[in-house]
């Protein structure tokens, strides 16, 4: 009776990661299909404890170990999550990416010396069992490995780190972590697989800290997006080791959403999955762009409330400094004056703006900015050469004309916004300083180009005052 109501509730809750992944895909359900999938995740967890049975028939014991482990490991999360900054969101993501993949790591790990304990039965079923067991370690460790080395680098506290054919060697990690699990499987001896099992585990470890710290230029995204998707997938081989299809098909949609958005983010970047997987990209180039580029023209914030009022349309591009500047809600009360004006006010939105897949939409949302003003990047480079005015709000690489003209530029070949085939364009920001890439962008000095100084809450704010005193 117990199994087919925990049978019931595994469904149920599957369909709730479905429902709330479906709803996650816009701004306006998005809070709720976090939710409803969150309840869905409960009720699994809770069905698990008190309705799963051993395959003796018995019920879960520890309930105290279970409970007191959920109670601290929710603290935590309550804690970090009411904490966290904005702008370290992403960090935040990746440190609880890279405990999903240790978590997986672990639950292999223990059912490796189940198989262990029990001298290793050579038979089909076990051989398939040390499949997944590989996987999982494979998988989880590269996510673990992999995602604290990206927290580090997003919070700045490790650099990029490359050096001459790093690639092959990590092709080399990858391809020998792999030969070994297969030749594991292929050919256990009891005495030597435990100690060739915690050798895999190694190289797949520090395979992931050799593939992602090379990255940098403005390729992390896509990094990102993949180790995402893998973690879904380590978490499935969880799911498959216990027979446990909610875990499989929570692991499942995680890994195809994770996979769907790198494939986006490699669109987005113009970079090849498999340069990502032997961490061959960004970073190491060399730009042939010298220094200063001339001279940059300011706006007076009377000028550019002229400008902008005057306009038939303006295109707003957000970046990365509109998000530390918490600035999004005097964004959109500049777009609500300027609009009482009958200007066309739209939003450019590259993909890799800002610090984590989907960071503008999400920004602009919690303004109540309307979602059908946000143009994607093709859209809105079909835009540009019809708008009289280009906002540019904390945003540097993602507008940086490098990635068209320098080959030896770390964002060389990164799709941009063309905000120049705009009749003017204005940039907000508090200084010449780079952005992400740590590169100097040449469309500071362009002669369409004037640059307006300062915070972007306090810079906006000021623009509205002037706009509304005209
Ligand atoms: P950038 O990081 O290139 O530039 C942001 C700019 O904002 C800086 O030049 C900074 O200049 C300015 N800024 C910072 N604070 C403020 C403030 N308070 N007010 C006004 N301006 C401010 O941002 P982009 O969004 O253009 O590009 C994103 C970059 O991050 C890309 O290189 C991308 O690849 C990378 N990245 C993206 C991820 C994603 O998933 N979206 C993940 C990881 C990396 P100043 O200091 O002079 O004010």
């Amino acid at each position: 009776m117990g199994v087919s109501i925990l049978a019931i509730i595994y469904i149920i809750a599957a369909v709730t990661f479905i429902m709330g992944l479906k709803m996650m895909s816009n701004p306006a359900s998005a809070r709720k299909g976090n939710m409803i999938a969150g309840v869905g995740m409960v009720a699994a967890i809770l069905g698990t404890i008190f309705l799963y049975r051993n395959p003796d028939g018995g019920l879960l014991q520890n309930h105290i170990w279970i409970f007191a482990a959920i109670a601290v490991g929710t603290l935590i999360g309550v804690m970090a999550a009411k904490k966290v900054k904005m702008t370290a969101m992403p960090e935040m993501v990746s440190l609880f990416n890279g405990l999903g993949g240790a978590s997986a790591t672990l639950i292999s790990v223990i059912e490796f010396n189940h198989l262990a304990d029990m001298g290793f039965p050579v038979d089909a079923s076990s051989a398939g069992t040390l499949g997944i067991i590989f996987a999982g370690v494979i998988l989880g460790n590269i996510t673990f490995s992999g995602s604290i080395v990206a927290w580090g680098k997003l919070s700045g506290k490790f650099k990029d780190f490359a050096f001459k054919g790093q690639h092959i060697i990590n092709l080399l990690l990858l391809g020998a972590s792999i030969a070994l699990a297969v030749f594991i499987i292929s050919d256990l001896q009891a005495d030597t697989t435990t100690m060739l099992f915690y050798v895999v585990f190694m190289l797949s470890l520090v395979y992931g800290i050799f593939f992602v710290l090379p990255i940098g230029g403005a390729d992390m995204p896509v990094v990102i997006s993949l180790l995402n998707s893998l973690s879904g997938l380590s978490a499935a081989c969880g799911g498959f080791l216990y027979d446990n299809k909610v875990v499989f098909t929570g692991g499942i949609l995680v890994g195809a959403a994770g996979t769907i958005l790198t494939v986006l983010m490699c669109k987005a970047m113009n970079r090849s999955l498999v340069n990502v997987l032997i961490g061959s990209f960004g970073g190491g180039g060399k730009s042939t762009s010298t220094g200063e580029q001339g001279q940059h023209k300011e706006i007076s914030l009377n000028d550019a409330a002229v400008v902008m009022s005057y306009a038939n349309k303006v295109l707003i591009v957000p970046g990365y400094g509109l998000a530390v500047a918490q600035a999004q809600h005097a964004c959109h009360e500049l777009e609500k004056l300027l609009e009482a004006k009958g200007v066309q006010v739209k939003y450019a939105i590259h993909p890799v703006a800002g610090r984590m897949p989907g960071h503008m939409n999400v920004l602009l949302a919690e303004a109540d900015v309307s979602y059908d003003k946000l143009l994607e990047m093709e859209q809105a480079n079909e835009e540009f050469p019809t708008t009289d005015v280009v906002l540019i709000l904390g945003a540097n690489d993602v507008v940086n004309p490098a990635a068209k003209t320098d080959p030896g530029s770390p964002i060389y070949g990164m799709p941009i916004l063309d905000v120049e085939l705009a009749k003017n364009v204005i940039v907000n920001k508090r200084s010449m300083k780079p952005g992400y890439a740590g590169i100097e962008n040449g469309l500071f000095f362009r002669p369409k180009t004037s640059m307006l100084f300062g915070d972007a809450k306090k810079a906006l704010q000021d623009l509205c005052g002037e706009i509304k005193s005209l």
